[in-house]
């Protein structure tokens, strides 16, 4: 078994001793008993934010297949092993509006908290209502609230970027309406017809959604190599002052400085869709349809993704001064 196996990106090299975990039970003994015998322990649930090296990881790999997921009046709460985009289907389906806009984003439950996942001007934190999480320091099981969760708004969190915390499962607080969150992206409110701030049906929302997200290869599909990758590769850079090269990129205020687009940047330094043929063995490169996902075109290396996404990244330095710091997480590789 390889990190090619259990990762929507496909590279990655042999797996040490693989665990799935098919109840929170499981999944807290299986990290307990690792971590009282030493072993390093890599928590994995649908792979789709992760690049391991072609090394793999030496210890043991701790897969979340738990399935547990119960609406109880408007909270839903649900087992870090659910497929996160099942969670939004059955909040649907039982007449519970809110996370419409996160619709076919891939990867588990567990996951979303790590990097306040968000898309369309929604994010996870804005629905989270606790978590339930196994603190490897103390061995001890917590139930948090949102508050505590550490949440900002640029894809972080208190469990990203550190191994401490294991997400067991998550309680959403949702609103009982067929009507959806107001829109507060452009793109959708476009899609949608309506100004920002309006709302339409929840499930018009999910579809509008899932058809942007196709659009950019956003929507996980097997047969579909712009969506091998780990979804956008780096997160949109925060800035004190914008250079002159880079005050034609949409701008976003954020409380800590302003918000740049990397998808421009990445753009405007010279990087097109498809880029990437002639950088290596040219097995990766980056999607054609959209420069913020670097993917898997068959055959790819993680050193192939991140000898790709070190010239990229190299390019934008040049360019605007400006160093991407990647979104997902990298597991014995890194960028140069
Ligand atoms: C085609 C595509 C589109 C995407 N679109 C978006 C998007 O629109 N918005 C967005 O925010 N993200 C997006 N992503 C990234 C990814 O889908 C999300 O970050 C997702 O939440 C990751 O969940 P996962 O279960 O796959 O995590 P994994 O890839 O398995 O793990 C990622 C990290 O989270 C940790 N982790 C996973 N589960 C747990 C747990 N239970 N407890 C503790 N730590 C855990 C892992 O150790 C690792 O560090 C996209 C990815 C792809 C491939």
């Amino acid at each position: 078994m390889s990190f090619a196996d259990l990762t929507t990106i496909h590279v990655g090299g042999p797996v040490g001793r693989l665990v799935e975990a098919t109840t929170s039970q499981e999944l807290v003994d299986a990290v307990r008993s690792a971590d009282a015998a030493g072993t390093p322990v890599l928590v994995i649930g649908g792979g789709s934010n992760l690049l391991v090296g072609d090394d793999g990881f030496d210890g043991t790999v701790v897969r979340v297949a738990t399935s547990g997921l119960r609406v109880e009046g408007t909270r839903m709460h649900v087992d870090a092993g659910v497929e996160w985009d099942l969670v939004v289907r059955t909040a649907l389906d039982h007449g519970l509006a809110g996370i419409e806009a996160l619709s076919g984003i891939p990867g588990s439950t567990g996951g979303t908290p790590v990097q306040n996942v968000g898309a369309y001007g929604a994010s996870t934190s804005d629905w989270l209502e606790s978590v339930t999480v196994l603190d490897r320091e103390s061995g001890e099981v917590e139930v948090w609230d949102n508050a505590r969760c550490g949440f900002g708004s640029h894809r972080s969190s208190a469990f990203k970027y550190t191994d401490r915390y294991v997400v067991v499962d998550v309680t959403f607080a949702l609103r009982r309406s067929a009507e959806s969150a107001p829109v507060r992206y452009a793109a959708l409110a476009e899609r949608l017809g309506v100004r920002i701030g309006e709302s339409v049906s929840a499930r018009e929302v999910r579809d509008a959604v899932i058809a942007l997200r196709t659009d950019r290869g956003m929507v996980w599909d097997e047969a579909e190599h712009d969506s091998w990758s780990v979804g956008s590769f780096f997160l949109n850079p925060i800035v004190s002052s914008v250079p002159p090269e880079a005050l034609g990129s949409p701008q976003f205020t954020d409380p800590k400085g302003i918000k740049l687009s990397a998808a421009w940047l990445i753009e405007h330094a010279g990087f097109s869709r498809g880029y990437g043929e002639r950088v290596g063995t040219g097995r990766a490169t980056l999607s054609t349809r959209h420069v913020l996902a670097v993917t898997n075109r068959g055959g790819a290396s993680a050193a192939d993704v991140t000898a790709l996404a070190s010239h990229v990244r190299a390019g934008v330095q040049e360019k605007y001064g400006i160093t991407l710091t990647p979104e997902c997480r990298l597991v014995n590789c890194t960028l140069d």
